[in-house]
């Protein structure tokens, strides 16, 4: 509905390993996403296990926070028309196996656990993503 609707969007490590930052960047830019913010940082451990909280009673918890600790990440914020759908409609399926054509998952993931790129997922959880790497 709102035209500057906010997410937020990381470049997991395996992407920015890769050098695939840019490929990507371009591709929220080519389907109306702007880039209000962006930078690259590494979390800690601590860090991860805070912002995928909401993950905590699964069995991949402890390897996922791991994992998005384990090297440098860009964390970005995203804007647009609908930019909460719309973005997770760029990235695709979790697991990229199951990713549509020319989603950045399928493009570029390599597995249901180094898949590339997060998304927010609803509006309420969009407002807690940014505040938790953009707000003091
Ligand atoms: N994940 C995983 N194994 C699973 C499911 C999820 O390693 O079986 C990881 C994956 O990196 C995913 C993240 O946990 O992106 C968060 O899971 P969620 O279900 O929220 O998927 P997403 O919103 O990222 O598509
Ligand atoms: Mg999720």
């Amino acid at each position: 509905m709102s035209s500057n609707e906010q997410t937020l969007s990381i470049i997991k490590p395996d992407a920015v390993e890769r050098n695939l930052v840019d490929e990507i960047k371009n591709i929220f830019i080519k389907n109306n996403l702007i880039i209000k913010e962006s930078k690259k940082i590494q979390i800690t451990k601590d860090e991860a296990s805070e912002f995928y909280k909401v993950h905590q009673s699964k069995p991949f918890y402890n390897d996922l926070c791991s994992y998005l600790s384990s090297g440098p990440i860009i964390v970005m914020v995203l804007e647009g028309e609908n930019a909460i759908l719309s973005n997770r409609k760029i990235m695709g399926a979790t697991n990229p196996k199951d990713a549509d054509e020319n989603t950045i998952r399928k493009l570029y993931g390599i597995s249901i656990d180094k898949n590339s790129v997060h998304g927010s997922d609803s509006a309420e959880n969009a407002k807690k993503e940014i505040e938790f790497f953009f707000k003091n």
